[in-house]
């Protein structure tokens, strides 16, 4: 008889795991550190096989909250991400071919974590997945769930080729499109934005440019678009805010690209492209954090999904993790007892309070750089052009787009 791989033996009595985490992504992966740091026994269940590899750089910049989060979870692994990424020092911000805003930063002191680093999404899911396994999380891969069940004694899963867990707890942080937000039936509510940005990965060329952030407004080389410049470890991403009517399918074509993008930056910083994207905004949040039975508890983007402005996507991901493996703690050590149910409450009032702020900071973002109506626009416009002789003007040109710094009224701390 060949013997079954752990992986898909049927648990025969529930509660096998007391915690079981939906999703490998960044958000899947550091809500299953943050629980083995708390000694949670976890199972991480994953669609994707284990050497499939994730396409693009998305989320590029991981800010000093979510690195300090994460070293708490794993001491060392934010100094391991920090030291492969990179922390620029010099922010530009141009209007129309002029430089408006220029800054540079001292280094930070401090606990020896940087503001940011910023490295492409599938190398800090490379270092979270290593940290994981190391610290005991077990990862089945080929584990797309397609049932979920709820009472209020635990959770049964089912994957697609018929492998059954069972847990206490579930972490949903299977992304956009969760099949265990649909399943528990929580609905997502919001918009979506006009218009679409270009993204492009850029590796490093024979002469890397730079290591500074860019913002350039009706760049007068892309046709008046606007051009957001970003270094990440090893190269660099170029967004390009398209117009409304403009040929997705064109602005993606390699060989064009390669003909306009010589327009925008250096050509000796031009290496390999690395991923060609476009995407559409979408600015929504699920009605409820936690399921009825409050087995369930939703984090990142099957939670939240907002425009990438101020990088609040992965990084309020990283807080929910966070706090999840504590309510799933504090829930397992209550029992049976009202304060089990209470804990995942305080989770998901309080992850969708931040959610909230965050999605309030990205629409006044949203709404700075594709400006509704004549007044938004001409106040753009005026800024743009009054910069060079009214500092103050090309100081809220180089911040608009990340939107008012978030603090959840509900738990100080810094944002996200
Ligand atoms: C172009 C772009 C730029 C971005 N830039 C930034 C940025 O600068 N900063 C930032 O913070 N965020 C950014 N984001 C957002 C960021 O990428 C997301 O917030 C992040 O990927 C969300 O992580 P997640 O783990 O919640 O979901 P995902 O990364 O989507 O991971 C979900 C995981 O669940 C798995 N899965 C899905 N369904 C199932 C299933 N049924 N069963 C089992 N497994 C399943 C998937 O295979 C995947 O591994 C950007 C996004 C885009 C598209």
């Amino acid at each position: 008889m060949t013997p079954t791989p752990p992986d898909s033996r049927s648990p025969r009595t529930p509660h096998d795991t007391p915690a079981l985490v939906v999703g490998a992504g960044p958000v899947g992966l550091a809500a299953a550190l943050a629980l083995r740091a708390l000694e949670v026994p976890v199972t991480v269940l994953e669609a994707r096989s284990r050497d499939a590899q994730r396409p693009g750089s998305r989320a590029l910049y991981v800010h000093r909250s979510s690195l300090r989060l994460l070293e708490q979870a794993s001491p060392g692994l934010s100094r391991d991400i920090a030291g492969y990424g990179v922390t620029w020092h010099t922010r530009r911000t141009l209007y129309r071919g002029r430089e408006v805003y220029a800054r540079s930063y001292p280094p930070a002191s401090g606990d020896g974590l940087p503001p940011f680093t910023s490295l492409r999404q599938v190398e800090t899911e490379r270092f979270l997945r290593k940290a994981a396994e190391l610290a005991g999380a077990h990862i089945a891969w080929d584990a797309e769930v397609r049932d979920v069940e709820t009472s209020p004694d635990g959770v049964r899963v089912t994957a697609a080729d018929g492998r059954e867990w069972s847990a206490q707890y579930v972490v949903a942080a299977d992304g956009a499109r969760s099949a265990v937000r649909r399943a528990v039936g929580i609905d997502l509510g919001g918009s979506r934005a006009e218009g679409f940005h270009l993204v492009v990965d850029i590796a490093d060329g024979p002469e890397p440019r730079p290591a500074e952030r860019v913002l350039h407004y009706a760049h007068p080389r892309a046709g008046g678009r606007h051009v957001l410049t970003v270094p990440f470890a090893g190269g660099f991403q170029i967004d390009l805010q398209c117009k409304e009517d403009d040929p997705v399918d064109k602005l993606t074509d390699p060989d064009l690209l390669k003909r306009w993008l010589p327009k925008v930056v250096d050509p000796e910083a031009i290496g390999e492209l690395l991923w060609i994207s476009q995407y559409r905004f979408l600015q929504v949040l699920a009605d409820r954090f936690a399921d009825e039975t409050g087995r369930v508890l939703l984090a990142g983007e099957a939670a939240h999904l907002f425009p990438p402005f101020g990088a609040r996507g992965m990084n309020s991901g990283i807080t929910d993790a966070d706090a999840a493996a504590q309510a799933i703690a504090l829930a397992l050590m209550a029992g049976r007892t009202p304060r089990a149910r209470a804990a995942v409450a305080a989770y998901a009032r309080d992850r969708r309070a931040a959610a909230v702020d965050n999605s309030a900071a990205v629409g006044a973002a949203l709404a700075h750089l594709r400006p509704i109506g004549w007044l938004a626009r001409t106040r753009l416009t005026a800024a743009g052009r009054l910069a060079p002789w009214v500092p103050r003007l090309g100081e809220w040109l180089e911040r608009a787009p990340y939107g008012p710094r978030t603090t959840s009224r509900r738990k100080p701390g810094p944002g996200y």
